[in-house]
C-alpha cells in the first residue's frame, strides 16, 4: 500500500457531497488537498490550513479545467492525484430532456473530463507518475429510466478512461473508475425526487463508505487501469 502523506490530490466538485468527504479523507491522510467547485463561500469553509487550497471553478470549461491546474501546480509543484468528482445529474425522460440539459450533462460528466486528460497527461508523462480517479455511476451500467442521459454521459466516461488507460500504461500514469450505488447527497435527492431523511437514507451508500473507496484506490500498487463498482451489502432481514 502507498502511503498519502505529502502527495498532492486534486478534488473536483469538493463543496459538497461525495467530494467534499474524498477531500476529508486526503487530509486525514496528510495528503496536500486541492478543492474545486463554482460555490466560493461553500468550498473556502473547507479550506482549513496552509496544505489546502481552494480554487473556485467552473470544470465543464475548459479555462476552469486549466485554471485549476495551473494554481494547484504553482502552489504545490505537482499534482499525483486528480479525482474528477465534479458531475450533474437530471431526471427527465427522453421526451422531455432539453438539448440545453443534454449539453450540461455531458460538458460536466464528460467534457470536463477530457479537458483534465489534456492538461494532465503531458504533465504526468513528464512526472513519470501520476493516478486520475473518474467518479463514474453505477447506473452506466443498468438502464434505469428517466436518467438516460446522465447514465450515457458515465458509460462514455468508463470507456474513455479504459482506452487511455491502456495508451498511458507504459508512462507509469494510472487511470481508475469508481462507480458507486446511490449514495446519500443532494444530487441522489433531487434526481429521485426523495427528501433526504435518515430513513430513506438507509439504503444507500454513505459519502464516506464511497470516499473509502477512493482512498482504497489511490493506496493500492495496482495496474494502470482499474475499475470497481461500489454497491451497498443487501440488508439481510430475519
Ligand atoms: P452533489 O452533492 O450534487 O455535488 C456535486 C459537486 O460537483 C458539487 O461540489 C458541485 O460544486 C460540483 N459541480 C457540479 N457542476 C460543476 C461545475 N460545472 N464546475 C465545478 N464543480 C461542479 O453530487 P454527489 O452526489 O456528491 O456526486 C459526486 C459525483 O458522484 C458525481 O460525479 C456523481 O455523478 C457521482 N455519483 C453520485 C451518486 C449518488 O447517488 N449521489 C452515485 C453514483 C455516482 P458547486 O455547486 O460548488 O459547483
Amino acid at each position: 500500500m502507498n502511503s498519502l502523506k505529502n502527495k498532492v490530490v486534486v478534488v473536483t466538485g469538493a463543496s459538497r457531497g461525495i467530494g467534499a468527504e474524498i477531500a476529508k479523507l486526503f487530509g486525514r491522510e496528510q495528503a496536500k488537498v486541492v478543492i474545486t467547485g463554482r460555490n466560493r463561500k461553500r468550498l473556502t469553509q473547507k479550506e482549513e490550513n496552509q496544505n489546502c487550497l481552494a480554487v473556485i471553478s467552473d470544470i465543464s470549461k475548459k479555462s476552469g479545467m486549466k485554471k485549476i491546474i495551473t494554481l494547484a501546480r504553482k502552489t504545490f509543484g505537482r499534482i499525483d492525484i486528480f479525482v474528477n468528482n465534479a458531475g450533474v445529474g437530471i431526471n427527465k425522460p427522453m421526451i422531455k430532456i432539453s438539448e440545453k440539459e443534454f449539453d450540461l450533462i455531458y460538458d460536466t460528466n464528460l467534457k470536463s473530463v477530457f479537458y483534465s486528460f489534456k492538461e494532465l497527461l503531458p504533465i504526468m508523462k513528464k512526472q513519470k507518475s501520476g493516478h486520475i480517479i473518474n467518479i463514474s455511476s453505477m447506473a452506466s451500467r443498468i438502464g434505469v429510466p428517466g436518467i438516460s442521459t446522465y447514465a450515457s454521459s458515465k458509460a462514455a466516461l468508463n470507456a474513455l478512461s479504459e482506452g487511455v488507460a491502456n495508451e498511458v500504461r507504459r508512462d507509469n500514469i494510472k487511470i481508475s473508475v469508481l462507480a458507486p450505488a446511490s449514495t446519500d447527497t443532494n444530487m441522489m435527492s433531487n434526481m429521485s425526487g426523495e427528501s433526504k431523511s435518515p430513513s430513506k437514507a438507509k439504503n444507500k451508500l454513505t459519502v464516506t463508505e464511497v470516499a473509502e473507496s477512493v482512498i482504497y484506490l489511490a493506496k493500492q500498487n495496482q495496474n494502470a487501469w482499474t475499475s470497481m463498482t461500489h454497491l451497498r451489502p443487501l440488508a439481510i432481514k430475519k
